[in-house]
């Protein structure tokens, strides 16, 4: 716990927000990246500090010596937990971006924040319409072997129980995504 002067609580007074964690979860392709550079925005407009910290990001700088085994994946969700829970302290809806495929390792991030501060947004995309969008050419790669463990062909995705929100991301369009959980945030008092 943080022993300075300034809580949490006064900086969201002084921000006229709340902060929480979004965790944007799915498949690779399912648009994480995309609806929560989208969300950021959005939030940015509104005079709301919201930031997206992104796996891929995350992965070439901080996490960079880690690479794809599940207890790799495991660690580079517990660092970006930690780093996530300053963001919150500092204020900030903190929006994660990581494919987080096992469920047993989600629970572990979500256990760092408080109730009703942790949001869990789980991106339904059909595996077909996934390889089909294949934006960086990877599912192309991973079916051709060229890498390993890739979530969706050769490594599994754990698809949540009970996420607070779901998008079905392969019916609805990023502006709808995004709009819902703006409607979230508002209904919460987050925003
Ligand atoms: P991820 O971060 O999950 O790997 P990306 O956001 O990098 O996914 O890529 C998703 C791709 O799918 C982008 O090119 C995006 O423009 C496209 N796309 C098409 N429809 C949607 C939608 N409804 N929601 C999110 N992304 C979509």
């Amino acid at each position: 716990m943080p022993v300075g002067k300034v809580k949490k609580e006064d900086r969201w007074k002084m921000n006229k927000h709340r902060s929480s964690l979004i965790l944007i979860t799915g498949l690779p392709a399912s648009g994480k990246s995309t609806i929560a550079h989208e969300l950021e925005y959005r939030l940015f407009q509104q005079n709301v500090r919201a930031y997206v910290l992104d796996g891929d990001s995350v992965r070439k700088g901080l996490n960079k010596d880690l690479g794809f085994s599940a207890s790799d994946r495991s660690e580079n969700l517990r660092r970006a937990g930690e780093v996530s829970k300053l963001f919150i302290d500092a204020g900030i809806i903190t929006i994660a971006a990581f494919a987080s495929p096992y469920r047993s390792d989600r629970l572990k991030f979500r256990q760092l924040f408080n109730e009703g501060d942790f949001i869990e947004v789980y991106l339904k995309c059909d595996l077909t319409v996934c390889k089909s969008r294949d934006p960086k050419g990877l599912y192309r790669k991973a079916s051709r072997r060229e890498i390993q463990n890739f979530t969706g062909i050769s490594d599994p995705y754990e698809a949540p129980d009970n996420p607070e929100i779901i998008l079905e991301t392969d019916k609805i369009s990023v502006g709808e995504a995004v709009e819902q959980i703006l409607i979230y945030l508002k209904k919460r008092g987050i925003i």
